[in-house]
């Protein structure tokens, strides 16, 4: 059966556009929906949203998503119009070629492009000449001449994936489901709280996460939580050719709780408490080690004298594509789970 979450917010998220560094908008989203979920809000210098909840004097848990997408920069614009683009985060450039982007011009106006590869028209390639595409081969065409395009379009404007949230049955597909919903099971989890919580809750939205975990790395510092949990997606296994040896996690299975990825082993009795939760509730969670990647908790976990940590995600096919699909049932999990955590996380075990 399909959980049945706040979809109109969750699309609002997803169909805003941000990447690190131009988080601006997403914030001001968030903020509005944040400020009366808390006590205090504030936004720091790196432009990491901060949100307190007062608790009773239980710890300090600090809840993370990130407000950033993968996307682009701008970084030329040659004399016919065409403009090249500087990723910001990580893209495999296969899955570029013919997607349709949104420009952020400087002028005010939002651009339609499209994604073209440079070179000989592929109907007219011999199979020979057919080659890997790297970034370097693409361009954006955005119908304007060079004079045109020169006037609305300036070198760092930002680039971002034109796609709308749909659903089909159980499953949601958009772009930057990594991380909305993130932010989103923040939000949904702190309106779940049943009253009042021992518990100081620290939500953050963070930025610049996919540049290098960035804004994380000065939130931790100046926050100083006793427990940090970051909130993400993580690439799911399931479909065609995927080796489930190397990503076990699926949609349709829960919540998945970090083990360990490349920047942060979770802690060990933080998530057997989380797994006692689960367990009892009724939760449904999958265990998750990722080979390659991390998420905010790898820079969480080291900030002052250190900090136990893990991380929830929710599984997503096709990460870090304008096609991000997740399953509603995962995401209602992954609420239900971090409002548990937060009433209870002033027990010791
Ligand atoms: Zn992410």
């Amino acid at each position: 059966m399909a959980a049945t979450i706040n979809l109109e917010l969750l699309k609002r998220l997803c169909e805003a556009h941000g990447v690190a560094g131009r988080e601006d908008s997403v914030r001001a989203l968030v903020h509005e929906e944040l400020e009366p979920l808390v006590d205090d809000i504030s936004t720091d210098a790196l432009g990491n949203l901060i949100g307190v909840r007062r608790g009773n004097g239980g710890p300090r848990v600090l809840i993370a998503g990130h407000l950033d997408e993968i996307g682009f920069l701008v970084k030329h614009i040659d004399a016919d119009g065409f403009l090249r683009l500087q990723p910001v985060g990580g893209f495999d450039p296969s899955r570029l070629p013919a997607q349709r982007v949104i420009v952020h011009g400087f002028a005010g106006g939002r651009h339609r492009g499209s994604i073209g590869v440079a070179g000989k028209p592929i109907h007219l390639q011999t199979p020979g000449e057919v080659k890997p595409v790297t970034i370097d081969d693409l361009f954006v065409d955005i119908g304007l001449n060079g004079e045109q395009a020169h006037a609305q379009v300036e070198v760092g404007d930002m680039v971002t994936f034109d796609r709308t949230l749909e659903t089909s049955g159980n499953y949601i597909m958009t772009k930057s489901l990594d991380d909305r919903v993130g932010v989103f099971i923040m939000l949904e989890a702190l309106k779940a709280l049943a009253g009042p919580v021992q518990a100081e809750v620290i939500a953050v939205a963070t930025t610049q996460e996919e540049v290098g975990t960035r804004g994380a790395m000065t939130v931790a510092w100046s926050q100083a939580p006793d427990i940090a949990i970051a909130l993400d997606i993580t690439p799911a296994g399931d479909f065609p050719g995927a080796p489930p040896e190397f990503v076990a996690v699926k949609l349709g299975a829960g919540v998945a709780l970090k083990i360990m990825d490349v920047t942060a082993i979770s802690d060990y009795a933080l998530n057997q408490r989380l797994r006692r939760i689960a367990d009892a509730e009724g939760i449904p969670y999958q265990l998750e080690i990722l080979g390659r990647g991390g998420t905010d908790a790898g820079v969480m976990q080291r900030s002052r004298g250190g900090v136990p940590v893990t991380a929830l995600s929710v599984p997503v096919r096709y990460a870090h594509t304008p096609n991000e699909t997740c399953s509603t049932n995962d995401i209602q999990a992954a609420i239900d789970l971090v409002a548990r955590f937060l009433e209870r996380a002033h027990l010791s075990a």
